[in-house]
């Protein structure tokens, strides 16, 4: 039966350009239908969350911390019925779901839990000038903080935001993808089952494009945006016009690096995984793969042997499933043609059938070709032969994205240097998309990537602000901030500063 935010209403079913019908991709079948709210009724929305805010700021860390973790406790319980519908919404197989979800959860303990170490009140030393202050840092939250998420991983994804923004003290408008608004009113829902007492700290509002730019127009502390960059632009200018403070977690083009001494097969296994899984339709996806040549004819064969297993579809043996968004196929389709024509070669894949993509693989396509410069977004990947790993830092590097990234390495001190060196937020080692899995890291990218983090203590220090409070303890016998000052009180100032810091040269 399909979801409906106003189940009990006949209209509800009705497709009008104030509903949002919401389809499974596999099927066409329709998952639910919900209202597209307009400006007022975000402005609304977000004055409700104002008022929640205050209450739930005043519950202190403590009591913040059992209510979050009856939320988690209420996502866990309902586990199978959410990833269902995440199955159903955005396409995945249901087990993908199953960890998405797992991983979301994963997320809100920590933030519930580190929160008030890493945002509470806090002395710091006053220094030798401020002796007589004692000084305190703490982090406050920002209010309301508006959530605008993509409908590729659409719990994992916009709890990356609502848990840290939450543990921190704030409240949320959540604004989910049009493509996955189902996902979005459930965990709202679900918040309030849980948490009854504060039940607008969390609230969502569905629809357009025009539904996330009221949100950004209608006062919130803070945006944070996970989407791609064109999208991310917009919003951006949309948030100048109110100052309003902006997190981008944008696109990606990940890539791969595969040393001399890496173990060949399983660097295969996590790049096939890290880019066919969720068809491909992964931020942090592998797209690109640059392998040594003592290794690239091993690794190519191993790929290629890999993915002859994979099966799109969305039948329970199904790999992954259908492209969430009908255009996507097309993307796939122009950067494949683009990559053939410009001299690259194509051993797997390249078929489009309705919305399933057969996974791709390409080998040697120019590094000026769209399926090397652009995020594909789709099972795809190129593979690209280069003289030693330095070579494939530097071609990974000349990417205008700057995500994540990954590096099979047999040394372990050889893949942290080109960790390091990796122009891209985050980095796994003889692994792929790991950073996303532990909560301590702060998870964001460079350049064309955005900015800004979600995840780990940065993730929660990015929903407050940095609060300063000096207290004067005694006073000083000669006052240096005061017009009562005497004059020698410059020189003799200038005569220490000198004796500290004189020397240095
Ligand atoms: P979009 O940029 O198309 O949309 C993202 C969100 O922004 C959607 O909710 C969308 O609403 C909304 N939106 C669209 N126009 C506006 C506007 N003018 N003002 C405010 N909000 C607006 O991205 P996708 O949903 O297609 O997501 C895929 C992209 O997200 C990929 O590039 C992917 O790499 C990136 N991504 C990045 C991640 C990261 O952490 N860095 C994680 C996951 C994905 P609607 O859908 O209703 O148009």
């Amino acid at each position: 039966m399909p979801l409906s935010e106003e189940s009990d209403s006949p209209s509800a079913t009705v497709h009008t350009p104030a509903r949002l019908e919401s389809t499974d991709p596999a099927t066409g079948d329709v998952v639910g239908v919900f209202p597209v709210h307009d400006a007022d009724a975000v402005r609304a929305t977000v004055e409700r969350a104002r008022a929640a805010a205050e209450r739930w700021a005043a519950l202190g860390y403590a009591e913040r911390r059992l209510r979050l973790a009856a939320y988690r406790g209420h996502l866990a319980r309902r586990l199978p019925e959410l990833a269902d519908l995440v199955h159903r919404e955005n396409g995945k197989p249901h087990d993908d779901a199953v960890l998405e979800v797992t991983l979301a959860v994963d997320h809100l303990a920590w933030a519930a839990g580190h929160a008030a170490r890493t945002l509470g009140p806090r002395r710091v030393r006053p220094g030798l000038l401020a002796a007589n202050q004692a000084a305190y840092l703490e982090y406050r939250p920002l209010g309301v903080v508006g959530v605008i998420g993509p409908w590729n991983y659409p719990v994992f994804t916009p709890m990356g935001s609502i848990a840290y923004a939450l543990a921190a003290g704030n409240a949320v408008v959540f604004k989910p993808s049009e493509h996955t608004p189902a996902v979005g009113a459930w965990l709202a829902a679900a918040w309030r089952a849980a948490v009854p007492d504060v039940p607008d700290a969390v609230q969502v509002v569905t629809g357009y494009g025009e539904t996330g730019a009221a949100l950004c127009r209608a006062g919130v502390g803070k945006i944070a945006f996970t989407g791609s960059a064109p999208t991310g632009r917009r919003v951006m200018a949309t948030c100048a016009e109110t100052l309003t403070p902006v997190l981008m977690e944008l696109g990606g083009k990940d890539a791969m690096i595969v040393d001399d001494d890496a173990d060949v097969a399983a660097a295969a296994d996590a790049a096939v995984w890290g880019a066919m899984s969720n068809a491909g339709q992964t931020c942090i996806g592998i797209e690109r793969v640059y392998a040594t040549s003592a290794v690239y004819d091993r690794f190519v064969g191993e790929v290629t042997r890999r993915v002859a297993d994979l099966e799109p579809g969305s039948h329970d043996r199904a790999a992954y499933g259908p492209m969430t968004m009908a255009g996507q196929g097309d993307v796939v389709r122009r950067h494949v043609a683009d990559a053939l024509a410009a001299g690259g070669r194509l051993v797997a894949g390249g078929t489009v059938d309705g919305r399933f993509v057969a996974p791709t693989v390409l080998l040697d396509v120019p590094e000026t070709s769209a399926a090397v410069r652009e995020e594909t977004f789709g099972p795809t990947l190129t593979i690209t032969r280069v003289a030693d790993a330095e070579e494939g830092l530097t071609r990974a590097n000349a990417s205008s994205m700057g995500l994540g990234g990954s590096v099979f390495s047999g040394s372990a001190a050889r893949a942290m240097d080109l960790a390091r060196r990796m122009r891209s937020g985050m980095t796994s080692i003889n692994s792929v998309l790991t950073f996303a899995s532990v909560p301590a890291l702060p998870f964001g990218g460079v350049g064309d990537s955005g900015f800004g983090r979600i995840h780990g203590e940065d993730g929660l220090r990015e929903f407050s602000r940095a609060k300063a409070i000096t207290r004067q303890r005694f006073a000083l016998p000669v006052p240096l901030m005061s017009f009562a000052r005497p004059a020698p009180a410059a020189r003799t100032l200038a005569r220490v500063t000198g004796l500290l810091h004189g020397r240095h040269r």
